[in-house]
C-alpha cells in the first residue's frame, strides 16, 4: 500500500466537497491545542464556518486567528492477509489547510456565507430572519497552505 500526494485543484476540491464535517485545529497563546469538529462551506478556495458569538473557540481566536482545518473522507478498511495485523490499513482522502479567520460583520455577507454553507448539505434554498443573521458568527477562512494525500492505495490499481 501507499500513500500518494495530490497537487490537482480539482481532487482537492472533490475531497472537500464530499466530507460532512471538518476538523478545525486552534492554537492557544500558552500552547494548548483545540480542535473542534464543525460543518462548513467552500467556496473558491474559501471555508466558511458558523458559530455562536461566544464560547472557547472565540475566545482563542481572539488571541490567535490561525487555524488548520482538516478533512477526511472515503475510508475504507482494507487488508492484504486478513490474519495479519500489519497488513491492515485505510484508504482515506485526507485536505489539511492552513488559514487566519476573519469574522463577517456585514450583513449581506453573512447570508451568502450562510448560503455557501447550506448549499454544501442540500439544494434547498433559505431565507433567514434579521436576528439569525445577526446573532451568528460567520468565520471567513481564505486557505493559503493546502495539501492532499491518498492513503491506503494499492500499487495494483493505481495507475500512474
Ligand atoms: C458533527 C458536528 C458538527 C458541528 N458543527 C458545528 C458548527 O458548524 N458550528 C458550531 O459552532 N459548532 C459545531 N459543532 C459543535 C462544536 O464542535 C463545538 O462544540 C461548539 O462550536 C462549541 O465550541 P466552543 O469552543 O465555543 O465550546 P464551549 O461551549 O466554550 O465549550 C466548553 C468546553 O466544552 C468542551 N467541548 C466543546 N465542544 C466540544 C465537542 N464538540 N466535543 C466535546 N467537548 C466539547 C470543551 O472541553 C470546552 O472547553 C459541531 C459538533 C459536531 C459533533
Amino acid at each position: 500500500m501507499k500513500t500518494f500526494v495530490h497537487t490537482d485543484k480539482a481532487k482537492i476540491e472533490e475531497v472537500i466537497r464530499k466530507c460532512d464535517v471538518c476538523y478545525v485545529g486552534f492554537a492557544d497563546t500558552d500552547g494548548t491545542p483545540y480542535v473542534l469538529p464543525m460543518n462548513f462551506g467552500y467556496k473558491d478556495g474559501v471555508v466558511y464556518l458558523h458559530s455562536a458569538q461566544t464560547g472557547r473557540s472565540i475566545s482563542i481566536l481572539e488571541r490567535n486567528p490561525r487555524v488548520c482545518i482538516t478533512f477526511n473522507t472515503d475510508r475504507k478498511l482494507i487488508c492484504q492477509h486478513p490474519e495479519v495485523a500489519c497488513s491492515y490499513s485505510m484508504h482515506s482522502n485526507s485536505v489539511i489547510a492552513w488559514g487566519t479567520v476573519q469574522f463577517e460583520e456585514d450583513f449581506n455577507k453573512k447570508v451568502e456565507a450562510l448560503n455557501v454553507m447550506m448549499k454544501h448539505y442540500t439544494d434547498r434554498t433559505f431565507s433567514y430572519g434579521d436576528p439569525a443573521v445577526k446573532n451568528v458568527k460567520i468565520w471567513v477562512i481564505e486557505l493559503e497552505e493546502v495539501t492532499c494525500k491518498e492513503f491506503g492505495v494499492s500499487y495494483k490499481n493505481k495507475h500512474l
